[in-house]
């Protein structure tokens, strides 16, 4: 069992209590912490002071909107977004990419707005503190150089989030404190500083009529838990088909295609997996055509 280093844990109950908190030195955002203790015991981040989004008002709202869409608070768990009728009836991919995440369990903790602003991951970043120190940390935490690219400049750690790629195709907004951004413009190619929001809050997360059918796919090592290595979601339109990879750098890739197999050869073209992961990248770089081909067809 890896301790924790001491921390402190404040809930408030009001927006300016959370305000002024999160303007401490080393404080840190928590919502449901399925990913942010573990990685606290692996020593990634050391907040001092952990503020919890559980008791902030208005993050647990369902809201429909009058353009036929809905608004989902970013602290409603992963179970009850996936349980929602209305995600069920008219977003079906977003409960199932819910569903997909972890275990049970861990569900029934994590939120959507943890997995909108989940870290990216990388076979040599997520580790123990001794395992990384072993080999001298890397550019995104403790050490100077890349291991999956060493002669490049930038990290390359993958973006993960389960829910991203179907959000980003249901054409979802991403409602923050202080701004507003388009899920399709919220992450940049860099493993370090993957997303434009700052230190923004997210409160919720809003998804316009559905105007087409969605679907998602997943590949892991084991089915009850793991990490995808690979997430494609899917869309069909009257302008084609429309694909977002992600699992295999910073940031989702989208990619367009008026056939499944034109869809399949621009993804394969678009994506170039790194060593980011315990499988090959050559054949992570097969999987995604025959994935995204996969998805279309499904289609
Ligand atoms: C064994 C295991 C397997 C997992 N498998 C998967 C998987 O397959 N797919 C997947 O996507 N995830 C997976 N996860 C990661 C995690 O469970 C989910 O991503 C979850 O949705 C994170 O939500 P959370 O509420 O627990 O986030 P937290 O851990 O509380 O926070 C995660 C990050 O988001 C920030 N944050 C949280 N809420 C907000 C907000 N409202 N505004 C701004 N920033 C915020 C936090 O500061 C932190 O940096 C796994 C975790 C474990 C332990
Ligand atoms: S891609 Fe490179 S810098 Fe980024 S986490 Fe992995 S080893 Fe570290």
């Amino acid at each position: 069992m890896l301790p924790f280093d001491p921390f402190a844990l404040e809930a408030p109950d009001t927006w300016a209590t959370a305000r002024a908190l999160l303007a401490t030195p080393g404080a840190k955002l928590v919502a449901g912490g399925t990913d942010l203790l573990p990685s606290m015991k692996h020593r990634l981040f050391r907040p001092g002071l952990l503020v919890s989004t559980r008791r902030l008002p208005g993050l647990r709202d369902v809201r429909e909107t009058p353009d036929g869409g809905v608004e989902l608070g970013a602290g409603l768990t992963l179970r009850e977004v996936a349980r929602l009728p209305i995600v069920r009836s008219r977003y079906p991919a977003l409960a199932a990419a819910c569903a997909t995440v972890a275990t049970p369990t861990i569900q029934a903790m994590a939120t959507l707005g943890g997995n909108v602003m989940l870290d990216t991951r990388c076979v040599y970043y997520n580790q123990p503190e001794g395992w990384r120190a072993a080999i001298g940390g890397c550019l995104k935490c403790d050490g100077t150089v890349c291991h999956v690219a060493p002669k490049g400049k930038g990290c390359y750690a993958a973006h993960s989030a389960d829910t991203v790629p179907v959000l980003w195709l249901y054409g979802a907004r991403l409602r923050f404190v202080e701004r507003e951004i388009p899920v399709a413009e919220m992450y940049q190619d860099d493993g370090i500083a993957w997303h434009r929001a700052g230190a923004d809050v997210l409160t919720h997360v809003s998804l316009p009529a559905p105007s087409g059918v969605v679907v998602h796919r997943k590949m892991r090592t084991r089915a009850a838990i793991d990490y995808g290595y690979l997430l494609v979601a899917a869309a069909r339109g009257d302008a084609g088909y429309r694909a977002v990879i992600s699992a295999v750098g910073p940031m989702p890739i989208e990619v367009v295609g008026a056939t499944p197999e034109a869809l399949a050869e621009a993804a394969f073209s678009a994506v170039q997996p790194l060593g980011t992961h315990l499988q090959p990248a050559p054949w992570r770089k097969k999987m995604v055509r025959v994935e995204v081909g996969r998805a279309a067809l499904e289609l």
